[in-house]
């Protein structure tokens, strides 16, 4: 039988609602299993939650509660974030279930049975916060030990505990991660691992007595299983591993071929489970894929701090697919990331609503008012047109290649780059002047449009479902999954027709950037590479729009924002003003200092990342997005307006 598609979250430990760190984890699993099950493969998705051990028993006892009770109190927290964020998980893992406990107890025998685990005196320090045991050798018993991992002070514990024989495995251990280079990605994650194991390592204590709210130790009920130990099982004992009825369910199931982990639990993934693995015989995971840390505004979220930001709030505002794909597209898997409203809101109004949404929408609108809702492919396609192919080809192969590395954003990146060349063919070709001139030939762009935005569709379905959805029913596409969609895509010589419908816009701009106005005029929501357009504007709309040249004197990059440059302009006799603008990836400070530029000059001030913008920078785009600023071919005083 097939083996099935097995990726896994890591369990998250309930003594907190879940935040933007575990929503990321969950959405890299959820996307790798949907992209899989695009691909036509059998999926198992799972997450859960980590509900043993001392911290967990101290937060119900502050609650009032029994751990029972408390633990049961937390889980709709996760479901509920879980259930808006569109996350298809096939099963939501519960350490306190009674199979998990039995699945655990067994490899715990197993391992005593055959000689893996043994009884001795541990004495040491604990971290209740990280529940781990502290290692640090030169420390008199009179010190303060804090927990190198979180600094919190630890307690010191003597006491009988059980060993797994984790030194015997030393060898096997960097034996496996020198045969299977992929085995954690990326690839600086998998040297810190490979050093630690080659620093030497000790048994590990995996088993307490002090700590009740646990799952008793196999024949010995003084002592419980360690949690970290307990937790790791959950990856097999959900699949069955531990209940002989499901052993054909396991067998089809097992091993893991990803295990998603952020980069502060590698250690007990990458090391500790893979030797408890071995001692048990079974198969070990694929791949460890290890995420970084997600910081907001540049800092590190804390409830002190304030910037703790709940996902939910962030969905009501935002909208679940928006924020789904600002995540994987704005957060590089490699490395730590940063969250940032204004970088959010520009990646939605930019990335999303004009080069996406928009496109749709100038399509079908365009189709309908030349009743052409219903398209053919031409016999045979213009050279330009082919080119439009060629690139949507090469979209999916580098798209491809990204994903088997998980590198999301550099995938996504590789379909905004192919939109911007759809959008760059629409415009150029005119199909506004070619519906009066060359029926034809306006089909023939129509035609191509779709056939891109299908493609487009598929390919972003894993990170916005629902959207890509609705984008699909633009395009009058009804999606049931069978094969392998991807490869019909690639193979596809675009003679599809097409009966397009009407809809909503797909995205809608956030009102203002900071959500501290809401009144926005419409022309602050375009952003410079809204479309030719063919509609006309009567002279008094136009004679309300004030453009002057100005100096740019200074600009500075703008603390918690990864695009924005702040800039003091000099308008002359017009005054001083601050401008802000998302450009900062695209040019040189030095370059643009000292220069002569145009500006919206009576558009209603906004804020941006918190600081006032008084008025707009206008610039063209090219083809791949990046802004080219305008300047006058000679001098002009500061101030001058342009009409
Ligand atoms: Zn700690």
């Amino acid at each position: 039988m097939k083996k099935t598609f097995y990726v896994t979250t890591p369990i998250y430990y309930v003594n907190a609602k879940p935040h933007l760190g575990s929503l990321y984890s969950t959405l890299i699993a959820d996307v790798i299993a949907r992209w899989q099950m695009l691909k036509g493969e059998k999926t198992f998705f799972l997450t859960g939650t980590d509900e043993h051990g001392q911290k967990v028993a101290q937060a119900a006892h502050q609650a009032g509660k029994s751990p029972q009770e408390f633990v049961d109190s937390i889980i709709p927290a996760f479901k509920s974030v879980w259930e808006r964020y569109d996350i298809a998980y096939n099963i939501f893992m519960r350490t306190t279930l009674a199979s998990h406990k039995q699945g655990a107890q067994q490899l715990v025998a197993q391992l005593l049975k055959q000689g893996d685990v043994y009884k001795s005196l541990y004495e040491g320090w604990y971290c209740v916060s990280c529940e781990t045991f502290v290692t640090n050798k030169d420390i008199t018993d009179t010190d303060t030990v804090l927990c190198t991992t979180c600094g919190r002070p630890t307690t010191h514990v003597a006491e009988e505990t059980y060993f797994f024989k984790l030194s015997a495995y030393q060898e096997k251990l960097l034996q496996w991660y020198k045969d299977n280079p992929h085995f954690i990605t990326p690839k600086e994650r998998s040297h810190e691992i490979i050093n630690f194991v080659e620093s030497g390592l000790k048994d590990i204590s995996i088993s307490r007595t002090t700590v009740p709210w646990g799952v008793p130790f196999p024949d010995d009920s003084v002592h419980t299983i360690y949690v970290w130990v307990e937790a790791l099982c959950n990856y097999i004992t959900a699949i069955g591993y531990g209940d002989s009825a499901k052993q054909q369910e396991f067998n089809t199931i097992w091993p893991a071929d990803v295990h998603v982990v952020g980069k502060d639990i590698i250690r007990f993934h990458a090391v500790y489970w893979p030797a408890l693995l071995m001692a048990a015989g079974l198969a070990l995971p694929k791949r460890f894929l290890v995420h970084g840390w997600i910081t907001v505004d540049k800092q590190k979220m804390s409830k002190s701090l304030g910037n703790v930001i709940d996902p939910i709030t962030l969905c009501d505002e935002y909208g679940v697919d928006p924020v789904r794909y600002f995540l994987l597209k704005h957060i590089p898997i490699t490395q730590d990331g940063n969250f940032s409203y204004a970088d959010l809101e520009q990646c939605i109004t930019s990335e999303l609503a004009n080069n996406l949404g928009n496109l749709l929408n100038r399509m079908v609108m365009l189709a309908e008012k030349n009743n052409s809702m219903s398209i053919d492919a031409p016999q045979q396609f213009s050279p330009e047109a082919l080119k439009v192919h060629a690139a949507c080809i090469d979209m999916m192969h580098t798209y491809d290649r990204h994903m088997q590395d998980y590198y999301f954003h550099l995938a996504l990146n590789e379909i905004l780059h192919f939109l911007h060349i759809v959008n760059a063919y629409f415009h150029a070709n005119e199909p506004w002047k070619l519906a009066k001139t060359n029926m034809p030939a306006f089909k023939e762009v129509l035609s191509v449009v779709a056939h891109s935005l299908r493609a487009v569709a598929f390919y972003i379905m894993p990170v916005m479902p629902e959207k890509m959805r609705e984008l699909l029913q633009g395009l009058g596409i009804t999606y049931t999954q069978d094969t392998d969609i991807f490869e019909t895509l690639r193979l596809d010589n675009w003679n599809q027709p097409f009966t397009l419908v009407t809809l909503l816009p797909l995205f809608t701009k956030p009102d203002t950037l900071m959500n501290d106005e809401k009144t926005v005029s419409s022309i602050a929501q375009q952003t410079t590479q809204e479309p030719v357009h063919e509609s006309t504007i009567e002279f008094s709309d136009w004679a309300k729009v004030v453009l002057r040249i100005g100096t740019i004197t200074s600009a500075e990059p703008v603390d918690n924002s990864d695009k924005l440059l702040r800039m003091q302009v000099d308008f002359g006799t017009f005054g001083l003003r601050q401008i802000l603008a998302g450009i900062k990836p695209f040019c040189a400070i030095e370059d643009i200092v000292g220069t002569q530029t145009v500006f919206v000059y009576n558009l209603k001030p906004r804020k941006m990342a918190g600081l006032e913008s008084q008025g707009m920078l206008l610039a063209g785009k090219d083809e791949k997005g990046a802004p080219t600023i305008i300047r006058p071919i000679s001098t002009v005083p500061n101030g001058t307006q342009l009409q």
